[in-house]
């Protein structure tokens, strides 16, 4: 099925975890794919692998905390491929951004809630800014945001995220009633936890820290990029041609779990494994 035929889309992020399954998944039914990272080699090397693959793909060094890169990143995109149609903003790191921002109002330091908050959110009214013209010139288009379970859940320690993963969903609604007219889609995914390649190294250190996560889940599990990828083609495709400004959970049912037996069912866990090591590494 090639649903994006002859559409062009932007992946931030587009080298690793969430947004390198994205590239995999959209160049794979059909779109031509600009790959906005900072890190080269992996985006090369993701680069490599969808046109190995069959697709078509390019990459481009972009650090979306930096507003001349959001401009450039789009004009790369319309460069490379003549058009915009697809919207993919996804990038921030999972272990070196979120210990960067990790804190409460009174620890963390200003400078790491600009950085947050501009990598977060700025960067994505960014990156609507410059995408919505070449969106309009082609008679619409789609535009993700990656949410997160954080939009909706406060855990202590997270000020920055939790705040940034929040404006994520009011931002993405507010791009859905501005641009419905324009035929252009808004729409956000908020993940649980998903392993990627950096937390799969982190787990792969403590496994049973990773198994205490997992069992926090009704499903029992973590989830995989390409489950966050499959739900983004569903909501950038002519499939969800009348669903805008919604946030698509994609969690293993954590957001709807009753916490009352919960904290039984972890201690039950814990009593079963008494070697367990509960150290969560670099996210602590
Ligand atoms: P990841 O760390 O595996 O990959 C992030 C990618 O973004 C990397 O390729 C990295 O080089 C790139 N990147 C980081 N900062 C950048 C910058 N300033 N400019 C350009 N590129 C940059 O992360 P992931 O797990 O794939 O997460 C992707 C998105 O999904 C993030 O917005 C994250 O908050 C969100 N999310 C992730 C999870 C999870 O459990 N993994 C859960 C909820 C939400």
């Amino acid at each position: 099925m090639a649903r994006f035929e002859g559409k062009a889309a932007l992946i931030t992020g587009g080298a690793l975890g969430i947004g390198g399954a994205t590239a995999r998944r959209l160049a794979a039914e059909g779109a031509s794919v600009l790959i906005a990272d900072i890190d080269d080699g992996a985006a090369a090397a993701n680069v490599k692998r969808i046109i190995d693959a069959g697709g078509k793909a390019v990459a481009a060094h972009i650090d979306v905390s930096s507003s001349k890169d959001c401009r450039r990143m789009v004009d790369e995109t319309v460069g490379a491929f003549g058009r915009l149609d697809i919207l993919v903003q996804n990038a921030f790191s999972v272990i070196s951004g979120e210990s960067r921002v990790h804190g409460d109002a009174i620890s963390v330091e200003e400078e790491d809630w600009d950085y947050g908050i501009d990598v977060l959110v700025k960067a994505l009214y960014l990156g609507a800014k410059h995408a919505v013209p070449h969106m309009r010139e082609v008679g619409g288009g789609s535009i993700i945001n990656l949410a997160s379970v954080h939009s909706l859940l406060q855990e202590t320690g997270m000020l920055v995220y939790e705040t940034g993963k929040a404006a994520v969903v009011g931002l993405t609604r507010q791009l859905a009633v501005q641009y419905g007219p324009d035929g252009i889609r808004a729409n956000a995914i908020g993940p649980g936890h998903i392993v990627g390649e950096g937390l799969s190294e982190m787990w792969a250190e403590n496994p049973t820290g990773h198994a205490f996560f997992a069992n926090q889940y009704p499903l029992r599990r973590t989830g995989k990029p390409e489950e966050i990828a499959a739900g983004i083609a569903f909501l950038c495709s002519d499939d969800a041609s009348f669903i805008t400004g919604h946030t698509l959970m994609i969690d293993g049912g954590l957001t709807v779990q009753l916490q009352e037996k919960f904290g039984l069912r972890q201690a039950h866990y814990a009593l079963e494994n008494p070697d367990h090591n509960f150290t969560f590494g670099a996210l602590d």
